[in-house]
């Protein structure tokens, strides 16, 4: 059978305002959130974006939502978890400073924010899970607490994933520090002695302190480094070489284990929402942003694997392009095609075009 999928067309440049008085419409109207109960505290994820990209969904939308949810009578709250290498969302301190920053505070939500995974990153809850590759997951434990989950989340390309939407948000935007170095941990960079200008900027971001400065250029030591991808990420003179290919795959398929975790612990309390708008080469991390392809809309399912199934597809139809001719030209299908092989979710759905 195939998994209900809607999704609400908006035109390029997106109305803000217009959309999300849509989408409120189709919530509504097709009786989305009815399985919030009374009382449960629900966590919407999101990403506060990084300051000076403005691709992230606006907190307009998240607004609504929280409004929706507490016509439920539930209790909504906005959360997010630290990320691995350093910056302003490597704490729960600079990274509610930076959410605040960002527009994301009470005044513009109406919900307060929580961060799912503590001070540092390691408030954890560890889940049991019949993977091929885990056995158990560390989740960020406010995310495994939360009596339901509403996942937003904004379609981007990205340099190991293919792309980064629901199943991305959930697999490692949801896991704890730990969590996140696991998934991390198969590849190692090196650094291109020849193209290194020692600028030290991978030594300031590597979250293991395990760059140094050398006669010749930047030294990594692969017994600390986590393979986090953070010196990749900054070095701006294509000086860290992964071995990329043997690790997308794995990669991605750690990525869906890790959903597969969240979505286990919220049966029938889950939904998701994906934004199909100012999509970008890079993922909301990074403070570039190339855009891709026009706006395209909504895309809202119960089920993580059906909507990034979907908001594939939408993207390279509006495109007529592959997503490796879009974003990074590299394996991207295996978020999904391993959630069906694991039996997460499922990728066959059925699009219903609500305007
Ligand atoms: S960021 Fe790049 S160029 Fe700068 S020190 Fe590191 S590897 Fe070398
Ligand atoms: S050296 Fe390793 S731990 Fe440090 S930023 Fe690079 S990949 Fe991450």
């Amino acid at each position: 059978m195939k998994q209900k999928v809607y999704f609400i067309p908006v035109t390029t440049p997106v109305d803000d305002a217009s959309a999300c008085a849509r989408l409120r419409h189709v919530i509504e109207s097709h009786r989305l959130l009815d399985f919030i109960a009374e009382r449960d505290m629900v966590a919407i994820k999101t990403h506060f974006g990084e300051g000076g990209k403005t691709g992230h969904i606006q907190p307009s939308y998240l607004k609504m939502l929280g409004e929706l949810v507490r016509g439920k009578k539930g209790s909504p709250f906005l959360t997010e978890t630290q990320t691995l290498y350093k910056g302003n969302r490597a704490d729960a301190v600079s990274h509610l400073n930076h959410a605040h920053a960002q527009g994301y505070g009470r005044e513009n939500t109406g919900m307060p924010i929580i961060m799912a995974d503590g001070l540092y990153g390691d408030e954890e809850v560890e889940v049991a899970l019949p993977g091929k590759i885990y056995q158990s997951v560390k989740l960020a434990s406010i995310i495994v607490k939360a009596g339901a989950l509403i996942m937003v989340s904004h379609f981007t390309g990205h340099l190991a994933a293919g792309f980064g939407c629901a199943l991305k948000n959930m697999g490692m935007g949801c896991s704890s520090r730990k969590g996140k170095m696991n998934q991390h941990s198969t590849a190692k960079p090196k650094i291109k002695v020849k193209a290194c200008t020692r600028c030290g900027l991978c030594v300031q971001w590597c979250p293991e302190s395990a760059i140094t400065m050398g006669e010749e250029s930047a030294v990594i030591d692969s017994a600390v480094c986590i393979g986090c991808g953070q010196c990749l990420a900054v070095c701006q003179f294509d000086a860290v070489a992964y071995n990329w290919g043997a690790t997308y795959e794995q990669l991605q398929k750690k990525v869906t284990e890790h959903a597969w975790g969240v979505a286990r612990g919220k049966k029938d309390k889950l939904i998701c929402f994906n934004f199909l708008i100012r999509m970008s080469k890079d993922c909301d991390c990074m403070t570039s942003f190339d855009p891709i392809v026009p706006d395209i809309g909504v895309v809202i399912s119960a089920d993580p694997v059906a909507a990034d199934a979907a908001s594939l597809d939408l993207v390279e139809n509006r495109a007529g392009k592959k997503l490796s001719q879009l974003a990074y030209d590299i394996p991207y299908r295996f978020q999904i095609d391993y959630a069906r092989e694991i039996g997460f979710g499922n990728p066959d759905y059925e699009l219903l075009t609500v305007s």
